[in-house]
């Protein structure tokens, strides 16, 4: 395990809880924010709650687009899906946006006419099944939305990405930001479909001694086998940290450190945050389509809430920034009190991540 830098002074101090790099990204968003009028807009309820934002509450970056959505998201996206389109006829589509289908052959223009087989989640991707073997694979990275509305709506110039169009309605996909990261693949046959598919092992599906077979199989931190999508499956920042949380294991632990008690913890850890939050959503959404799942949710206990209290324990939870994330945590419930001092970590943490979110998503299996 890296040596945990134990911080002596009080952690409220500005020079502590801000690391100079991430200022500038803070004072773009709030300009930007100012400037349109809608200062708050986007931050999280404990960032409104704790008033406007400040030096001291910064947020990870990208919070104010939203957290991409992980396993519990994406099958609650794949239900409402079924229910509003699967069996329909894709009777139009219009792509807007040069940057979102990343392949030539086929064309999309070929699924036109077809009719919706199903739908299907790959790792954190959205798979429509399609007649003739064709298959979409959407991936909403962090600020990609799906909405469905009345048939015929027109896409928003701003943020419209695509349009698919059925009698019963139009699904919207829309990206906020400036960022063109969402992406869609178009590919025929089911094993063009599976070279999408990062090979993560999913914890809903497998027995303990798979799970700890897989955990053992590298030397990572549990931070970055829980959000690398060819360890686990459909895990990222978000739910990694829930998780980490739920087991009050640091996220700085070492996989090959755990003994079998604290794996068996961690699995059912694992098991139960992702199962709750799949209830959770699900009983939100109801019969209607989810439209808050890749918010920033009150609910969770650690991830988000740098400062906020500890829902087990009261202490303020922790961040850890590297890259372009952040973890959050709680110190008394998972580092034994020791706070962890994020740019040190940031090197320490250096060889076992990749430079950014995009190089993480893009991991495909067998590495790369
Ligand atoms: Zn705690």
């Amino acid at each position: 395990m890296p040596r945990a830098l134990t911080i002596r002074e009080d952690t409220d101090s500005p020079r502590r809880a801000l690391p100079p790099r991430t200022e500038p990204m803070e004072a773009q968003l709030c300009g930007a924010l100012l400037q349109t009028g809608k200062r708050r807009q986007g931050y999280s309820d404990a960032a409104i709650r704790s008033g406007p934002p400040s030096r001291l509450t910064p947020k990870p970056p990208g919070a104010s687009l939203g957290r991409m959505p992980e396993l519990p998201d994406v099958t609650v996206y794949v239900e409402a899906l079924d229910r509003h389109a699967t069996g329909r006829r894709l009777e139009s589509m219009q792509v807007a946006s040069p940057f979102l289908v990343r392949t030539f052959e086929p064309s999309w223009r070929e699924a036109i006419g077809s009719n919706v087989v199903g739908f299907r989640r790959l790792g954190k991707r959205i798979v429509f099944e399609l007649e003739n073997d064709l298959f979409f694979v959407l991936h909403l990275m962090i600020a990609g939305r799906l909405r469905w509305k009345r048939a015929g709506v027109k896409l928003s110039p701003k943020t419209g990405l695509a349009r698919f169009d059925f009698d019963t309605g139009t699904l919207v996909l829309t990206e906020a930001g400036s960022k063109r990261r969402a992406s869609l693949h178009v590919v025929r046959g089911e094993s063009a479909l599976a070279d999408h598919d990062p090979g993560g092992l999913d914890v809903l599906h497998c027995d303990l001694d798979a799970f700890r077979t897989r955990l053992r199989q590298g030397r990572h931190t549990l931070k970055r086998a829980f959000t690398d999508p060819t360890i686990f499956d459909g895990i990222g920042n978000a739910y990694s940290d829930e998780i980490l949380h739920r087991a009050a294991l640091s996220p700085l632990r070492r996989t090959d450190q755990l003994d079998d008690e604290a794996t068996r913890i961690l699995f059912d850890a694992a098991r139960a945050v992702l199962e709750e939050w799949i209830d959770r959503t699900r009983r939100e959404v109801g019969d209607g389509f989810p439209d808050k799942v890749t918010a920033f949710r009150k609910e969770m206990a650690a991830h988000g809430r740098f400062k906020e209290p500890c829902p087990r324990c009261g202490t303020p939870i922790q961040r850890i920034a590297y890259a372009d994330r952040e973890t959050n945590y709680c110190p008394a419930c998972q580092t034994g009190g020791k706070l962890l001092a994020d740019r040190v970590l940031s090197r320490l943490m250096k060889d076992d991540w990749p430079k950014t979110l995009d190089e993480l998503e893009d991991r495909k299996r067998g590495g790369e």
